[in-house]
């Protein structure tokens, strides 16, 4: 049976000790007792709320083959252990063995919004040149990155990891244990702010996913955002060996010359050193474009054939509550719905508002807006959803419900008249937008994650 890593190896990386071990090798690595994948090594770390410890009795009933523990709780735990001062330190270096085995070719992604996105387009595009290994969900903190790398069989040819941070200073360390070859910027825009001074402090952040390439490893920056600049010139002083711009602003290297949304698809034409490519994805909006071109940039310095990449990608659509698409009901008259309630940020919410002006309703229905809150945007916050009044009125929307405490800044800003409804959980406004939605409307759903959206969304699927 090919193995993820034998025991011999585990030992070897982490200089662990094993007590109560009878397996040879395990096939997965898990951190959560629930979801014990096959001959799991089950990692005991410790969160904010939770300590893994506490599981391991738990995780091996379930079928895990060992538990990779901290030497001061090994004391109180029984079964097929392997012991090491520190478990999340032992997954790093479980993530250094896999990338110090690999022959893959590594591309790491990060920025404000469309990480996920991109690193789902950059993930269709290898996956169907060779074997491709890539970060599941959003696992892009300080332990979701050395998961998703130590779970790198030896058989991938391709790896695609997303780098993500709240603070300075945490890209650095993942991108050194990522080392890829490959480095994409996606933008960069306000998020997170409540940690930072200013935008630039968020593109220096962002910049350090530079100090991880690869000696000649290529930066990939995406061109349409006001800090672009300083991107490219930080990669330089990294010590890129090469740096390529994407997007809709003159001077890219690869240049969107045109976009434009038909069918519930998006179809474009690049241009990149003379030639010119037609490109069709099944997405709406520009910011979709741009991220399947990131894929395109990223096939072409992995030498994947360029045909093959575009039609790769014309099977590319938005991942689940990233601007997913969906005609629900009688085809004649349906309801459109944009579910957006995975995210949003500054930069979300103008890539998510210049789609939803773009559609229109059937005839005789209405365009309906449910924003959420955008979290964690600091001191900034009330300033940033005011400044939503102008795409919202700009957007032909007939009905606007806001939820959070703070979408009331933006329902100042829009005045009583054009706010349909307010309130401050999902819970409370579900039934007023359900009772307003009728088949021929087109409603987007957009919020952060913690507004849980998703829950209306569902229940908008159940209704229609
Ligand atoms: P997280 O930080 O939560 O992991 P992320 O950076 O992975 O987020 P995605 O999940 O890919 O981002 O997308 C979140 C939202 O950002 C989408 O719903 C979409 O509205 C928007 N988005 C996607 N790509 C871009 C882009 N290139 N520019 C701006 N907004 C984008
Ligand atoms: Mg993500």
């Amino acid at each position: 049976m090919a193995s993820l890593f034998t025991v011999g190896e585990i030992l070897a990386a982490t200089e662990g000790r094993a007590e109560g071990l009878t397996a040879d090798g395990v096939s997965s690595i898990s951190i959560d007792s629930r979801e014990i994948g096959p001959d799991a090594l089950f990692v005991a770390i410790k969160g904010d709320r939770f300590d893994g410890h506490d599981f391991v009795g738990t995780a091996l009933a379930n079928g895990a083959r060992a538990a990779l523990v901290s030497a001061d709780k090994a004391g109180a735990l029984e079964g097929a252990l392997v012991v090491v001062p520190d478990a999340l330190e032992g997954l790093r270096n479980l993530a250094r063995a896999a990338r110090a085995r690999s022959n893959a070719r590594i591309v790491a992604v990060t920025g404000s919004a469309g990480k996920t996105t991109t690193k789902e387009a950059i993930r269709t595009v290898l996956g169907a040149a060779a074997p491709t290994h890539f970060s599941i969900k959003s696992f892009n903190n300080h332990w979701g990155v050395p998961l998703m790398l130590a779970r790198m069989p030896r058989e991938a040819q391709f790896g695609v990891f997303e780098l993500g941070m709240n603070h300075a200073g945490e890209i650095s360390p993942l991108t050194r244990l990522v080392r890829p070859h490959v480095a994409v910027v996606t933008t960069v825009a306000a998020a997170h702010l409540e940690f930072f001074d200013s935008i630039e402090g968020i593109a220096r952040a962002k910049a350090e996913i530079f100090e991880g390439l690869e000696p000649g490893g290529v930066a990939v920056i995406n061109a349409d955002h006001d800090h672009a600049g300083l991107l490219v010139e930080m990669a330089r002083a990294s010590g890129a060996g090469k740096v390529v711009t994407y997007g809709f602003a003159e001077g890219a290297d690869w240049r969107i010359e045109r976009a434009e949304a038909a069918d519930g698809h998006m179809h474009a034409v690049v241009r990149h050193g003379g030639a010119t490519i037609p490109l069709s994805i099944k997405a709406q909006g520009r910011h979709m474009v741009a991220n399947a071109v990131a894929a395109l940039v990223v096939a072409e310095e992995f030498g994947v054939n360029r045909d093959a990449a575009v039609s790769a990608l014309a099977q590319f659509g938005a991942p689940e509550g990233r601007g997913e698409t969906s005609r629900l009901g009688p085809p004649a008259k349906p309801l459109l719905l944009i579910d957006e309630s995975y995210n949003a940020n500054s930069a979300s919410m103008a890539a998510a508002m210049d789609v939803f002006a773009g559609q229109s309703a059937a005839p005789g229905g209405r365009k309906v807006l449910v924003l959420g809150d955008m979290l964690e945007l600091g001191e900034k916050g009330p300033a940033l959803h005011a400044a939503l009044k102008d795409a919202v009125l700009a957007s032909g929307a007939d009905a606007v419900y806001l939820v959070g405490s703070s979408m009331a800044a933006l329902a100042d800003a829009l005045g009583p008249q054009a706010v349909t409804d307010h309130k401050f959980t999902t819970d409370e406004i579900a039934q007023s937008v359900l009772a307003g939605l009728a088949y021929g409307d087109a409603v987007m759903v957009k919020g952060s994650n913690g507004v849980r959206l998703s829950g209306l969304v569902k229940q908008i699927r159940e209704r229609f």
